[in-house]
């Protein structure tokens, strides 16, 4: 049949008239999110799932969502990335109803929505990327925008829910959500729970465990706690408890006085979980942690227990930094994380009194935050983000410790007390809601005559740090002129305003000039007159942030007497400077681990200690030579060596066992690991707990011991935790002396099916590309840069960082780093250039070590 001309054109206009929108492209885009945050308003989900015993099977589940909605004629997009036959069913307000499904959405007509109060019903199976499937246990991990590979949402920030859930789960697990359990119901071999409402909560904070877990109960200020585990030694739960409930109970009250505001969302979990993705998660009422950094061993470090302290804290800070308060969007993710650590860093301090706090915050924030900072890849703390896919490129340390660098500054900036007001009214004012930095910096910049718009362009807005060189002159043996010049190294002409305490050593002692650094020239006038110093630190305090040039009499003083600085954090400040100018190429690196061999024994500071441990390894395997590293290692053992024979607390020989396990080189000291790994040897003071004694056995198959193969095999029969055997089984191939076994497990990283479990996969690319194995293991570094894209879209947010660093931490050779420049150069122009970063920022201490080395 042939139409009509008339005819044809009335088709033509009504599908003209018809035609509706596009349906948004593939992930989160920022316009997307913004035309909902417009129309939808009271989001309310009621969702439940049925998860079978087997975690092959699949799991369904069903989804009620109902908001109001502000304009009805259009249509209405819900996120679901999995393919359309997950969907089974879709009711809108009650009618069936058929949508487009496909790039990640679902797009409801409009015809199937109204201005007003709507309720859609999905019926659907569930996508596993993001529940983290074991076999007795499970877990939801939604942040950023994983929530929608689930489930159908509205998987951004500023669109908080209540939500009720509930759950069908095998008789013999139990589960734990953000809302209270308030109903049970007990079958044969099936439980159904049901979870109160929550409080208005995104989707990246919504979250259930299921599963095998033993739960311990604490009360503490009249407030119960419950602990979700799976920790099978019971001594070991019974030494962790109690502390863990405390430092949560002194969180919660810290932070409650501190915001004036308190805790908003009921009840109070933690589930503690085996290799869990990250430190932890701050879902309200059900916060996840790494199981490992919390219920430690006995031979835990200082630093153990403080990141421990620290970890808590940063989550229950959270409470108000980002779940009371969340950012708009994620490009703000940065401002919850900052808070998170600047409160933990508040918080942790009164418990710790022996422990010298700014020099555990020079420690903890400085070194990371210039390992990306001082790269090619450096990014700036507030990036555009158009769309959540790409939201995981945004985490890494120029979130979690520059920008804690810079709040100190801010609040030197303002004081204490304006600061913490400001802080209050912004949470009032955002409480249950959410809010941008723009928001807080206009409460704040009421209460500051800073100018805070040049401050934050600088500091939060653009990449980078400044240089910072010291002009010194000396005439007859007395100082004409000091001064502190500023400079761009990426030649934006940048100023960065901050504070500095300048510390000098002179003849009657040391002497401190607290200058603020607020054009491109500072100069010192009190300084002039004064005798030529030994010495001068322009980062005293461990305040400055940047590259500090220092003077070469400065270079000299620190690289042969670094030991004779009596103040500890001085010492420690003048070493992350040092270490600075050593990748500079300022200093030769044999000279300062040869300092370093002096000074270790002298230190009193276990933090300086463990830095200058941790300085004395990277120096050893990236910045020695191959063909020197043996004639280094006797005398570097036997330092070591003693040091772990004097240390007085557990914590301390564990900081040199773990150097020495790291470092072993000579035979005497491998056989000695063996006797200790097969208990023929003891170390008094220290015993090894199954992750330090697995550990041992990984250290010594990467080094080619007789009978490797027969001491893993030993080592897997003396596990009694499942969880860690099966880490341990994991990673073994990666140790494996037989090149081809390796080459095999290498090839099945490409199936991101083995990739799921990423801090074993993290803990294997470490073993597979250990230096001792670089010659062998260099092939795999294409494929595995390869891979870092893919990865990004498959993984966790933290993931590509740590794979690529993973991937390229063993190696220093010169034709190493030209082929990565070479596979960096090469990559399309349409690469993400955040993922670009990533590659530019892992790969500089090769590049360096390339130079230095060269
Ligand atoms: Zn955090």
């Amino acid at each position: 049949m042939l139409l009509g001309f008339g005819a044809a054109l009335a088709i033509l206009l009504v599908v003209f008239l018809r035609r509706e929108p596009a349906p948004p492209e593939a992930g989160i885009p920022l316009a997307l999110a913004e035309d909902r945050a417009a129309r939808l308003q009271d989001v309310k989900y009621e969702v439940s799932f049925k998860i079978p015993a087997q975690r092959d099977q699949p799991i369904t589940g069903k989804l009620i969502a109902s908001f109001v909605l502000s304009e009805g004629s259009r249509p209405l997009a819900f996120d679901f990335s999995q393919p359309p036959d997950r969907i089974k069913s879709v009711k809108a307000n009650s009618r069936d109803v058929k949508p487009v499904i496909g790039d990640g959405h679902i797009v409801l007509p409009g015809s199937a929505i109204s201005g007003g109060r709507n309720q859609i019903e999905f019926e659907f199976t569930a996508g596993d990327d993001s529940l983290n499937r074991n076999d007795d246990f499970m877990y939801t991990l939604f942040v950023p925008a994983r929530a929608s590979l689930a489930m159908p949402c509205f998987d951004q920030p500023d669109l908080k829910a209540r939500w009720r859930l509930s759950l069908e789960i095998p008789k013999d697990w139990t589960a734990v959500s953000n809302g209270a359990e308030v109903g049970r119901l007990n079958a044969p071999d099936r439980t159904g729970l049901i979870f109160d409402e929550t409080a208005p909560i995104p989707t990246y904070l919504f979250a259930f465990a299921a599963g095998k877990f033993s739960i311990e109960t604490g009360v503490r200020n009249g407030r119960t706690f419950r602990m979700f585990h799976r920790e099978t030694d019971p001594d070991k739960v019974r030494r962790n408890a109690p502390a863990l409930f405390d430092l949560h109970a002194r969180a919660l009250a810290w932070l409650e006085d501190y915001t004036g505001i308190p805790y908003a969302f009921g009840k109070f979990d933690f589930v503690l979980i085996p290799s869990f993705q990250f430190g932890g998660m701050e879902h309200p009422g059900a916060i996840y942690y790494n199981a490992s950094g919390l219920m430690l061993d006995d031979t835990a470090t200082q630093n153990q227990l403080l990141g421990r302290a620290s970890v808590i804290s940063h989550e229950t800070s959270h409470m108000w930094f980002g779940d009371l308060v969340t950012m708009k969007w994620f490009n703000d993710v940065w401002m919850k994380e900052v808070f998170a650590n600047f409160m933990a860093a508040k918080i942790v301090n009164p418990s710790f009194p022996t422990v010298n706090h700014d020099l555990r915050f020079l420690y903890q924030n400085y070194p990371s935050a210039y390992e990306i900072d001082r790269t090619q890849g450096a990014n700036p703390i507030r990036q555009e983000l158009a769309n959540l896919n790409e939201a995981g490129s945004l985490y890494g340390a120029i979130i979690y410790q520059k920008a804690p660098i810079v709040m100190r500054q801010l609040e030197l900036l303002m004081g204490a007390d304006a600061f913490r007001d400001g802080l209050r009214e912004y949470l009032r004012a955002h409480a249950m809601a959410n809010a941008t930095w723009p928001d807080l910096v206009s409460v704040l910049d009421v209460r500051t005559p800073a100018d805070l718009a040049a401050w934050s362009r600088a500091w939060v807005s653009e990449r980078g740090r400044p240089t910072i060189h010291t002009e010194l002159e000396v005439k007859d043996g007395k100082i004409a002129r000091l001064a502190f010049r500023q400079e761009d190294p990426l030649t934006r002409g940048l100023i960065w305003p901050e504070r500095l305490r300048v510390q000098m050593a002179v003849a009657a002692g040391i002497r401190t000039f607290e200058i603020t650094l607020d054009g491109a020239e500072t100069a010192v006038p009190d300084a002039v007159g004064l005798p030529a110093p030994k010495w001068i630190l322009p980062v005293g305090g461990g305040l400055g942030y940047g590259l500090f040039d220092l003077d070469p009499a400065t270079i000299e003083y620190f690289v042969t007497s670094l030991h004779e600085i009596k103040d500890p954090l001085t010492r420690g400040a003048a070493l992350v400077a040092l270490w600075e100018e050593l990748l500079e190429g300022k200093v030769v690196p044999a000279r300062l681990l040869k300092e370093l061999v002096t000074a270790l024994p002298k230190e009193v500071d276990q933090l300086n200690t463990q830095e200058m441990l941790d300085d004395l390894r990277a120096l050893f395997w990236r910045f020695t030579g191959a063909d020197e590293r043996p004639a280094e290692a006797a005398g570097i053992e036997t330092m070591i060596r003693s040091g772990l024979e004097k240390a007085k607390t557990t914590s301390a020989k564990a900081s040199w066992f773990a150097t020495l396990r790291s470092i072993a080189m000579t035979t005497e000291t491998v056989e000695w690991l063996e006797h200790v790994w097969a208990h023929d040897v003891t170390i008094p003071g220290l015993t090894l707990a199954e992750n330090d004694e697995a550990d041992l056995a990984l250290d010594l198959a990467v080094r080619d011991v007789p009978d490797a193969d027969g001491m893993l095999e030993t080592q897997l029969v003396r596990f009694k935790n499942p969880d860690r055997k099966a880490r341990f089984q994991f990673v073994m191939p990666a140790v494996s002396h037989d090149a081809a076994v390796r080459d095999a497990f290498f090839e099945s990283l490409k199936n991101v099916n083995n990739r799921r479990r990423e801090a074993w996969v993290l803990d294997a690319m470490r073993y597979l590309n250990h230096p001792l194995r670089a010659a062998a293991s260099k092939k795999y570094i294409h494929d595995a840069l390869d891979l870092v894209q893919e990865i990004q879209q498959t993984g966790d947010i933290f993931f590509p960082k740590r794979w690529a660093d993973a991937t390229l931490g063993g190696y220093q050779s010169v034709q190493t780093a030209a082929e990565v420049r070479a596979f960096i150069d090469r990559l399309p122009p349409n690469y993400p250039a955040r993922l670009r970063w990533v590659l530019l920022s892992s790969a500089d201490p090769l590049f360096r070590a390339a130079r230095i080395l060269n």
